[in-house]
């Protein structure tokens, strides 16, 4: 523990687990005797709970668990190599940050700014109690590239919501001209610990996983050395990044993705946005010509600005009620349907193969979120966005409150996107890719001797072939758990009603009006239902 003669800097780490470009770990490790690099676990987050749905804690899948993990480890022997390391602390953050603050006497509290609700909670408890005890507290925007509050603020305390008057209010980033810091030589070394029980970075097993629930590891490990190379590798293919198209990268390519994978690094600050956007402004400068936002790859960065600047301008962002930017929608909660997609039984493979990828990799291309999010909301199903947002923030290795709602948004047409009679279909769309369906074939192997002409509609192959190919549908693989061409003209019919319904309310839809729409609904498709002949078979 330091004398109260000495000066003692905290530096919390919670994302931003990196050493480049970190300001809040270099004003930490300025004019300071000992500086106590620090990551709490929180049980809630990291902890088994067998109830959930899938391996992982109450709030996060086994595979994000252990990518954090992999980061901390990293991170920890970053530290190290400068002459420090990561002190892990276990318990509610806020609890025990104070406990550390006042054991240690520190005086200066330092932490990435994070505009996550949880966070923006729990920053101000520490906050309040950090700047009562006359500690200097320094929080740093530095996740994303510009500061979304800043954003906020020029446009009249309203975020701008279309991705082109985003880009006008941006502008250049203030930091653009400057080159970033991205080395650190050395850092003060710990201080002496005292009564506060500290920890080395925890296994998965000491955390109490064991290896079935381990399952098929995914193939992208965490933390600041990997993402490095990983930008490095995929900023050295210059012709690749100035033809960087998003929409026409191929969402079934998996053993080398059309995308940079860079995401889940991203999301946990293992590398930095405003490192990866100057690193890719210099590509830019070493080629003729490349691509613009929004399909660019510095256009991706910039969508991810954009969704971080929405979110945190919007009450109620992950949510349909009270959000003023999202559409009304009586959205379905069956949760067979529900479960039928979560669980890749819903008879299309392409969807299928999409949501094993999802939990075994946790990632998968943006293409295919777009279709399997469409797919369980205004396409097929009409089951709520945020039972679909909540298993993805489960799965996905690089959940990212703001973007994931975003997307979710923009998916199910309830707020960016509205042109809801444009659906993906749930066959031909992977088809166009991948015709011999080697995508479905690897992440459902129960599929991978159906011939080409039936990969992505099985249930229309005839006995003999289903036999030969070893897959019986309805026995080994499901039928279709709804017919596309009817499930989709019903969605399209409801979004409409709906979206007339918001109008015709100015947008301001209450309990009752959705009472009321819901009805309608129900009883429109009854009436659907007794004038159309018997169903056909499905047709895809
Ligand atoms: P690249 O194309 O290489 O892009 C580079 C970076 O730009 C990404 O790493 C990401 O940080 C950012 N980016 C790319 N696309 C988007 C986008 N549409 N919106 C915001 N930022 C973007 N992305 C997440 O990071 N976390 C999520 O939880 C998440 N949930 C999604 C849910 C749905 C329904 C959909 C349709 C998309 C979601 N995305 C999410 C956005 C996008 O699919 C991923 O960021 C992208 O696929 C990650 O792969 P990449 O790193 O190879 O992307």
């Amino acid at each position: 523990m330091a004398s109260p003669a000495s000066s003692s800097s905290l530096m919390w780490f919670r994302k931003g687990l990196r050493i480049h470009d970190n300001p809040a770990l270099e004003h930490a490790s300025r004019a300071c005797d000992f500086l106590y690099p620090v990551f709490v676990i929180d049980p809630h987050y990291m902890e088994p709970d067998p109830t959930a749905f899938s391996p992982g804690s109450s709030r996060a899948g086994v595979k994000r668990i252990r990518f954090l993990l992999e980061s901390l480890a990293d991170l920890d022997s970053s530290l190290k190599k400068l002459g420090s390391r990561l002190l892990v602390l276990k318990g509610s953050p806020g609890e025990v940050l104070i406990r550390c603050l006042e054991e240690w006497n520190i005086n200066k509290l330092c932490f990435e700014h994070d505009t996550d609700p949880y966070y923006q909670a729990l920053d101000n408890k520490v906050k309040n109690f950090a700047s009562a005890a006359g500690m200097e507290i320094f929080s740093p925007v530095s996740h994303t590239l510009f500061d979304p509050a800043d954003i906020v603020a020029r446009n009249g305390g309203k975020p701008p919501l279309s991705y082109q008057s985003f880009l006008k209010l941006a502008g250049k980033p203030s930091w653009e001209a400057s080159p970033l810091s991205t080395m650190l030589s050395s850092v003060p070394p710990v201080g002496a610990v005292g009564r506060c029980e500290v920890y080395e970075v925890p296994t998965l097993i000491e955390l109490g996983y064991n290896e079935a629930e381990q399952d098929e590891v995914a193939p992208f490990r965490g933390g600041e050395t990997v993402a490095l190379t990983r930008m490095k590798e995929a900023l050295s293919n210059k012709a690749w990044i100035a033809d960087f198209d998003k929409p026409k990268g191929n969402p079934s390519a998996f053993n080398k993705p059309a995308t940079t994978v860079l995401s889940p690094y991203l999301k946990f600050g293992c590398l930095s946005s405003r490192y990866f956007y100057q690193c890719l402004q210099d590509t830019y400068k070493d080629v003729k010509k490349h691509t613009s936002p929004p399909v660019s790859l510095l256009g991706q960065l910039l969508w991810r600005d954009f969704f971080y600047t929405a979110a945190f301008g919007t009450p109620n962002f992950n949510k349909m009620r009270g959000n003023r930017i999202c559409k009304q929608i009586p959205w379905s909660d069956d949760e067979q349907l529900l479960a039928a997609w979560r669980e890749a039984r819903t008879g299309y493979p392409w969807i299928d193969a999409i949501m094993v990828q999802l939990r075994k990799w946790g990632w998968m291309h943006h293409l295919a979120r777009h279709c399997v999010a469409c797919f369980l909301t205004r396409g097929d199903l009409f089951v709520h966005w945020e039972k679909g947002r909540d298993v993805f923030e489960r799965l996905l290795i690089d959940s990212d409150w703001a973007i994931n709602n975003g997307n979710w948004l923009w998916l199910s047409c309830s707020s960016f996107f509205y042109q809801y009679n444009r659906i993906y279909s749930p066959v031909s769309f992977g088809k166009k890719y991948d015709p011999n369906g080697n995508y479905i074939r690897h992440f459902l192997p129960v599929l991978k001797d159906m011939p080409k002409e039936f990969i992505y509609e099985p249930w229309k192959a005839p006995l003999n072939i289903q036999t030969k190919a070893k897959c019986i549908i309805g026995r080994d693989y499901p039928n279709p758990v709804v017919s596309h061409d009817s499930a989709s003209k019903e969605c399209k019919r409801k979004l409409a009603e709906a979206y007339a319904a918001n109008q015709r309310l100015n947008g301001v839809v209450s309990d009752e009006d959705m009472k009321n729409l819901r009805r309608k609904l129900e009883e429109d498709q009854e009436e659907v239902l007794r004038t159309t002949k018997p169903r056909r078979k499905h047709s895809g």
